[in-house]
């Protein structure tokens, strides 16, 4: 068990939990309870049950057989953009409400950057009929106003963070900040491998069911449980965790974890942090991240707001810094070109984050008889004026 968490919440040199006095108790509380909770019968047949009959779980394993032609591989398709709301986003939601309703929450707090992760807690908040608050940039609500449409219409209360850039890091600080007040009657649901122990470890769980379903379907499919290749994107790392967690203590499964270059790695405008990163503490737990030489955070940037992220989360570090998963990138207009192939070959209009994985197949050497699992985190339904701008349709 190299690669998982230890008893005091960190993975190697990473983890932790980097906290706000203040905060301890609900972290705490967390931690004392989520495993024996999540552990138990009950919550894991209502969890269960919600992934099938609400997501549409399990997801299929699609062989797609003009790509795989193109790349001289077998090429399958995790399709975690069929989930109810499009993405690998809701595992992690439905897991979290759960747990909230078992420590006896009343009421959800989130934080969200482009839109995503605040729909998915909205909707399980509708859900279950709990009380939902999301935390979002000023900047950020302007940029993404049919998110915003969506979470107000599924019950939610959108707040503007108007401090700072105005953008996720302010609405991070401002969650935290309604946690401290409300430490009794209140749970905060990340949405990434990220955050304070026991988050990154939660979350990964939760998100653990992609590679479970995967080793069962290519055992059924192929007749083996294990592919040469295992890609899958990486923001803060959630669905790549998802997808890499099962694999993880197989050697001889390749992982590749495929970051966002922006407009190039040293272009001033990247998203690109195991190349660019330096080890520091963000979000609360230490793990690799951009900084300035006197650790002020760098401003990311990619095309594709669920990359946007300046970090990763500490076991993507971990595994960085071991080599156990190789973390590589991809500029925006690269993933533009995968999205378009992706879209023409096979009729699958990918997001632009899930695009990212699918243009590393470009720079890769195949064996006809490889399998390969790609993680197509979510649909492109949400990004088609990106492309339509880019492309000129
Ligand atoms: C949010 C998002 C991501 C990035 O988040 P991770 O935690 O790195 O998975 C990737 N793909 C899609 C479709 C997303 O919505």
């Amino acid at each position: 068990m190299k690669y998982t968490v230890n008893e005091q919440g960190y993975y190697g040199d990473f983890g932790g939990a980097y906290i706000p006095e203040m905060l301890y108790p609900n972290v705490e509380e967390l931690r004392q309870q989520y495993q024996q909770i999540i552990g138990d019968a009950g919550f894991k047949s209502e969890f269960d049950q919600l992934l099938k009959d609400y997501v549409g779980r399990p997801s299929p394993l699609y062989l797609a057989k003009r790509l795989s032609e193109k790349y001289g591989a077998n090429i399958f398709l995790k399709r975690e953009d069929l989930n109810h709301t499009g993405s690998h986003k809701i595992n992690n939601a439905i897991g979290q409400i759960l747990l909230a309703q078992r420590l006896g929450k009343k009421r959800i707090i989130a934080e969200t950057g482009a839109g995503q992760h605040g729909v998915a807690t909205a909707t399980v908040c509708a859900l279950m009929g709990i009380e939902c608050v999301v935390y979002m940039g000023e900047i950020d609500m302007e940029r993404q106003a049919p998110n915003v449409a969506r979470m107000k219409m599924l019950g939610a209360t959108v707040v503007p963070a108007t401090s700072g850039s105005k953008t996720l890091k302010d609405a991070t600080n401002e969650a935290m900040r309604d946690w401290i007040g409300n430490p009794v009657d209140t749970h905060y649901i990340i949405g990434s491998v990220v955050g304070p122990y026991p988050y990154p470890e939660m979350v990964a769980q939760f998100q653990s069911i992609i590679s479970l379903e995967t080793k069962k379907q290519l055992l059924e499919q192929t007749g083996k449980e294990l592919p040469e290749y295992v890609l899958a994107c990486v923001g803060g790392g959630s669905n790549a965790m998802g997808m890499f967690y099962h694999f993880l203590e197989d050697e001889q499964v390749k992982l590749i974890a495929v970051e966002a270059a922006g407009k190039g790695v040293d272009s001033g405008h990247s998203a690109a942090t195991s190349v660019l990163g330096r080890e520091g503490i963000l979000h609360g737990s230490r793990t690799i991240l951009m900084q300035t030489d006197d650790g002020q955070v760098v401003e990311p940037y990619s095309i594709s707001a669920g990359l946007d992220y300046p970090g990763i989360g500490p076991q993507h570090a971990h595994l960085h810094k071991r080599q156990r998963a190789q973390y590589v990138n991809i500029t925006d207009d690269e993933s533009l070109q995968a999205g378009l192939l992706l879209s023409q070959l096979e009729g699958i209009i990918p997001a632009i984050e899930s695009a990212h994985a699918f243009a590393y197949l470009e720079k890769m050497k195949f064996e006809k008889s490889d399998n390969v699992v790609i993680c197509l985190s979510g649909r492109g339904d949400k990004d088609l004026s990106t492309y339509i701008k880019h492309f000129g349709f």
